[in-house]
């Protein structure tokens, strides 16, 4: 049994399944790495998941795959992730927001992890080599043809070679040689788009705010097509606009719409944290008579409102920071007030990516039995992880969705052909 692909996907399917019970295992993984995005992942720490327990609120955290994902997360989800990983060795911590770290707080322990629990159940793991061609054999499994990526492996011999094997894994993330394998048999690849990115906003309106982060923010996108998307939570920005969770969960779901327009959009950034226009008023107003002989620059409307922001607000606005409260006008507030509650900007393409990068786009989900991971158009054939058009948002959802589909392909794999 081959699987390829040495990412996180890969290595919980060879363990699930040699602990089920599945001898001989075999994992290949083309690079010399295991684990590579693994040991890259959230800023060297690894955001192993999320503490986010029913399987029905956990795929509203799913752009592309949401109401697919409910089968599989009712049989292996975030509380199961963490218990396995206690099982076999790690402990995960829980942050403020609610991501799920190694107690370590560095992704090499999630890699020791699951190096340890692969050697324990069997798996032979091989490094620098390829899956390079797989075809359905004659006589039932396939015909695999494996190269040689870098030294020679005992186990498999020099240059390409052919080997047979009953059932095959497709694990191989957002590589494009995993994607071609997956058409060769038949499957339909839904065109890969970039997901979880930064905004551009043009002209670079909030350059010199570069580095301050407000939370809640509340982002309204709205595309060409007259269609809005919505998001609330820490914005953080940076030299290139717009970055921090909320941004990257618009993004996610405004991947696909956002790469049809060219990523040119309209923003409208609420940064008053869900106050209403009335609080806001009547804060004004408090403020005028309280603190009248203060400076605007001196005095912000909330502690929580960032200093440097609001004196850019006050810029924005036309409004000297060096007047006093007293002197405010009414036409000053008015402009001020609609600043706090909607500055609008042109977005003007895509920035970098956060820290994670994921990809949208890939096996379409219709061709997958969900339950087992298994193609519903060749038997056998067992596709899972980032190779599936599914992606998370940020806070550690795309691990989750490996852990889910490789445990579920570990478990189809011990039992006999699905036909
Ligand atoms: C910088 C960064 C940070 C991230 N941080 C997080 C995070 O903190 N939390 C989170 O949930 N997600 C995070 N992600 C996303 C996460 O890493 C991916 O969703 C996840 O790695 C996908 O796992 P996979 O096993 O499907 O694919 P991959 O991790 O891409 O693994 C696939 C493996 O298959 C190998 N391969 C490809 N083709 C072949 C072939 N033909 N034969 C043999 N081997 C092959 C590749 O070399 C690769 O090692 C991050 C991503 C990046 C890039």
């Amino acid at each position: 049994m081959l699987v390829a692909g040495g990412g996180p996907a890969g290595f919980m399917a060879a363990i699930s399944a040699a602990e089920a019970g599945v001898a001989g295992v075999h994992l290949l993984e083309a690079t010399p790495e295991l684990l590579h995005k693994v040991r890259i992942s959230g800023g060297g720490r690894c955001n192993v998941t999320h503490a986010c327990w029913d399987p029905r609120e956990l795929v509203g955290h799913y752009p592309r795959g949401s109401r697919a994902l409910r089968g599989p997360f009712s049989r292996f989800a975030a509380g199961d992730a963490v218990a396995w990983f206690n099982d076999h060795g790690l402990e995960l911590v829980e942050e403020a927001d609610g991501r799920l770290f190694p107690r370590a707080n560095r992704s090499t322990a999630v890699i020791d992890c699951l190096r340890r629990a692969a050697a324990a159940a069997g798996v032979q793991v091989h490094t620098g080599m390829a899956l390079q061609a797989a075809a359905p054999a004659a006589a039932g499994g396939f015909l695999l043809q494996v190269r040689l990526q870098s030294g020679p492996d005992p186990a498999v011999g020099r240059g390409p070679v052919q080997i047979q094997s009953d059932r095959l894994v497709l694990a191989t993330g957002s590589h494009p040689s995993g994607r071609r394998l997956a058409a060769g048999f038949g499957h339909t690849l839904v065109p890969p788009v970039p997901s979880l990115f930064t905004l551009a906003l043009a002209g670079d309106p909030l350059l010199a705010l570069a580095g301050v982060s407000m939370d809640p923010v509340a982002l309204c996108l709205e595309l060409p097509d007259g269609s809005r998307l919505r998001q609330q939570g820490p914005v953080l920005i940076t030299h290139w606009g717009l970055s921090g969770p909320a941004t990257l969960r618009l993004t996610a779901f405004a991947a696909r719409d956002l790469q049809a327009c060219g990523y040119r959009a309209e923003l409208v950034i609420d940064w008053s944290g869900g106050r209403s226009a009335e609080e806001l008023r009547a804060w004004f107003q408090r403020a005028r008579h309280d603190q009248a002989r203060r400076l605007l620059a001196n005095w912000r409307p909330w502690p929580e409102l960032s200093r440097r922001l609001w004196q850019h607000l006050l810029e924005a606005a036309g409004v000297e920071p060096s007047r006093r409260w007293a002197d405010l006008t009414k036409a000053q507030e008015q402009c001020l007030l609609a600043d706090l509650r909607g500055s609008r900007h042109r977005v003007s393409g895509r920035g970098p990516f956060g820290e994670e990068f994921v990809t949208a786009g890939g096996v379409a989900l219709g061709e997958v039995d969900l339950a087992r991971m298994e193609s519903r158009l060749h038997p056998g054939l067992h596709l899972l992880g980032e190779l599936l058009d599914v992606d998370g948002v940020t806070g550690g959802f795309n691990f989750q969705h490996c852990w889910t589909s490789g445990w579920l392909t570990g478990q189809a794999l011990s039992q006999p052909l699905a036909i």
